[in-house]
Parts: C-alpha cells; sequence; structure tokens
C-alpha cells in the first residue's frame, strides 16, 4: 500500500498547535512504529560557504534565495530549551548540523550550552556536529574546549579539481585536510570523514580516500547520493550502491563486518582484517533503514522535521515563542512523536520521485544532513 504523507502531516501540525501537558511515559517515548526518540539534529543555519551540486545547487541558491532572516532563527537559548525537553524525552545523541554549522556566529557558546546538559540518569550526552572543514581550522580548539567529543568532517574527494568543481566556490583540499590536523591537534578523536559518491562525479576517489584515511585514525564513511530536498536534479544512476563500494575496496583490502555501535545506527561498519580501522556504508537508497530511525530534525526556524524527506515540519518555535511551559512543550513534543509514521526509503520504490512527494520537499541544509 502506498502511504500519503502530507495529509497525516498536516493534521499533526495542527495538533501541535493545542497545548497540552506531558503525561508520564512508562518506557522510552515511542513512534506509530515502536521506534524510540533518541537522535537530535539540529540545523543553526540554512547558510553555507560551499555549493555542492547535490545539495545547494549554485543555480537555485544564488544571491537571489530566500534565506531565513536573523529573526527568524532559533537563539542558542531556544535551541537549549529544545534540547532540554527532548532529552528528557529520550534524546542522548545531538548533532549540529546545518547549511554550514561552523558559519553560525559564536557556535562554540551553544556547543557549552548543550553540553552541559544532563540525561535523567546523570549521563552527559553524545554530542557531535557535521561541518565541510572549511572553518574547522580555526574553530577546532574552541569547540573542543566548549565540550564538542565528536565531529564528522564532509569530504567527496582528495583530487584538488575535482573536489574544488564539487564544492563549486573553489575550495581546495588541503584547506580540509589542515582543519582535520587541527581538530586532531585539539583533542577531538574519533572523527568521522563523510563521503557521498556521485557515478561519473567521484567514484573514482574510493580508493585514493580509502588509502588516505586507513591507518588514520579517521572513519572514512560512503553515503549513497540520496534524492533529498527538491532541487538536485537527482537520479537513481548517479547512486553508487554500497555494494559496489564494498566490492571496490575489497579489491585491494581483505575486510570484515562489524556489528553495529548502538541500534538504530545508520552506517554499516566493515574493520580492515589488517586492524587498521574500519570503514562505514551508509545505504540510504539502497538499504532502508528506517525501521530503527530514531532520528528528529529541528530546522533552522525550529520546525521539528520527522523525515529527512518530510515535506512539513512542526512548528515549535511558535511554542518557545508563545507562553508555552515546560511541560507543554514536552506534551507538544510527545504528542508530535507518538504521531510519527515516516518511513520514506522503506517506500520509495512504491513512492516514485515523479509522482511521490519530490516537489515539495524541504532541503537537507534548512532541516540539517
Ligand atoms: N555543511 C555541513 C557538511 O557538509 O558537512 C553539514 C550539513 S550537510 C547537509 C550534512 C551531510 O549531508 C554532509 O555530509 C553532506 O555530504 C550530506 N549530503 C548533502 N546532500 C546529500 C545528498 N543529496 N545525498 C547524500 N548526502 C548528502
Ligand atoms: Fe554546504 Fe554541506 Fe550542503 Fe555542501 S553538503 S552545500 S557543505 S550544507
Ligand atoms: Fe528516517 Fe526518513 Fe531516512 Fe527513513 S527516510 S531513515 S524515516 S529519515
Amino acid at each position: 500500500m502506498v502511504h500519503r504523507v502530507i495529509p497525516l502531516l498536516d493534521q499533526r501540525n495542527h495538533a501541535t498547535q493545542a497545548l497540552r501537558s506531558a503525561t508520564p511515559v512508562d518506557g522510552p517515548l515511542l513512534d506509530t512504529l515502536h521506534r524510540p526518540l533518541h537522535d537530535l539534529r539540529i540545523s543553526v543555519t540554512d547558510r553555507c560557504n560551499f555549493r555542492c551540486s547535490y545539495c545547494m545547487p549554485k543555480a537555485v541558491f544564488d544571491k537571489d534565495y530566500p534565506y531565513l532572516p536573523h529573526s527568524a532563527l532559533l537563539s542558542f537559548e531556544e535551541i537549549t530549551r529544545v534540547a532540554r525537553v527532548a532529552v528528557a524525552q529520550g534524546v542522548r545523541k545531538i548533532r549540529l548540523t546545518g547549511g554550514e554549522p561552523l558559519l553560525r556566529k559564536n557556535i562554540e557558546v551553544l556547543v557549552a550550552q548543550l553540553a552541559a546538559l544532563r540525561t535523567p540518569d546523570g549521563q552527559p550526552l553524545d554530542l557531535t556536529l557535521t561541518t565541510n572543514g572549511a572553518l574547522l581550522a580555526r574553530k577546532a580548539q574552541a569547540l573542543k574546549d566548549a565540550g564538542l567529543q565528536r565531529l564528522t568532517v564532509s569530504l567527496d574527494g582528495l583530487d584538488d579539481r575535482i573536489f574544488r568543481q564539487m564544492n563549486d566556490v573553489d575550495f581546495p583540499v588541503r584547506d580540509v585536510l589542515d582543519g582535520l590536523d587541527a581538530a586532531h591537534r585539539a583533542g577531538l578523536a574519533h572523527i568521522k570523514v563523510n563521503m557521498v559518491v556521485q557515478r561519473g562525479t567521484n567514484d573514482h576517489e574510493i580508493l585514493p580516500m580509502a588509502r588516505h584515511f586507513k591507518g588514520s585514525g579517521n572513519t572514512l564513511r560512503f553515503i549513497e547520493y540520496m534524492d533529498v530536498g527538491a532541487t538536485n536534479g537527482w537520479r537513481m544512476d548517479q547512486v553508487v550502491p554500497s555494494r559496489e563500494v564494498l566490492q571496490t575496496l575489497q579489491t585491494e583490502w581483505a575486510l570484515r563486518p562489524l556489528a553495529p555501535a548502538a541500534p538504530g545506527e545508520t552506517a554499516q561498519r566493515w574493520a580492515y582484517a589488517d586492524g587498521s580501522g574500519e570503514i562505514g556504508l551508509i545505504s540510504s537508497v539502497t538499504q532502508a533503514f528506517c525501521a530503527d530511525c530514531s532520528r528528529a530534525r529541528l530546522s533552522t526556524d525550529g520546525k521539528l522535521y520527522l523525515c529527512l524527506f518530510a515535506t512539513q515540519g512542526h512548528d515549535l518555535r511558535s511554542l518557545l515563542r508563545g507562553d508555552a511551559s515546560e511541560d507543554q512543550l514536552a506534551g507538544a513534543l510527545q504528542h508530535i512523536w507518538q504521531g510519527r509514521s515516516d518511513r520514506y526509503s522503506a517506500l520509495r520504490a512504491a513512492l516514485p520521485f515523479e509522482t511521490g512527494t519530490g516537489a515539495k520537499r524541504v532541503e537537507m541544509s534548512y532541516i540539517g544532513g
């Protein structure tokens, strides 16, 4: 059966407006498919200093693009308030993203506020950030000092010509690598490097990237190019399935599968048999991981999205800027999550791009990757 996503979200959107108190939940807060709310991704800006063609193509994201005005952005205090409520409802992992999160002024102040949050049993959160690395050399130490524990750096290749072409702002690979070095020096351990693989564009960079990062302490993760947003002109023939990436890697190294580090983990992990580290495969297109998806996304202007491919979010900003109490915010969050049924990737085959919700999907730079 084909699920129509839009009307369902519409109803839930309205329901959010009715303020209600939180009710004690017996066990974890679950959605309609029994998935807990575990991860919160927070987009701190819809702007970026890159124009990756698969995310913010220059032709669309030009000087006339209607980026959000500053007044529309959630303040650090508003973000922290949502995060605090979400943590009380089960969130254990927070990822700051964007757009390019390091463009948000004083981002380390937000990191410090989030790092101070504690779970109901007194544990710190798993707090991480995804960046294109352009400003990392300048920011790494401040982020570490503010309490950031982990980091993901996106890098689509080592070939400088291809990389400059992919970021479309002529940004050199060297500066991202310098950012990675600075992050290591600052003491940010377990850095992940994300490479979106596009057939015919950077698939020849799979082996050079693996050679470079093998044994470096950074975990390279290959991501299937996804049909997110409505502007990147995605085509299935541009996707390099993870199994093909694995076969390519196996031409050079023996690899063995590893068990997931945590439930709901997006990457399949493989270890180099010689003990020199691991790689990750994120098969968002060919092997849907909706069944375990425990992620919610908070957009730059305070809407909560329950799926990367959602067409509408739930407006939390109006609650934050209204007179909603902490308890009412928790009640809204409970209600939103308990009504969640999203599983776009699992339904992708039945809901093709041409006839599906593609034209109305929100951009990844706005809700955060
Ligand atoms: N600007 C930061 C960066 O690039 O790391 C954070 C935001 S970006 C939207 C988050 C992640 O989404 C990046 O690793 C990026 O490569 C990935 N991404 C963006 N568009 C994608 C697409 N169409 N398919 C797969 N991954 C994508
Ligand atoms: Fe910017 Fe990240 Fe999107 Fe590239 S993937 S355009 S760096 S937000
Ligand atoms: Fe989660 Fe939506 Fe992605 Fe499925 S398609 S894994 S529900 S974000």
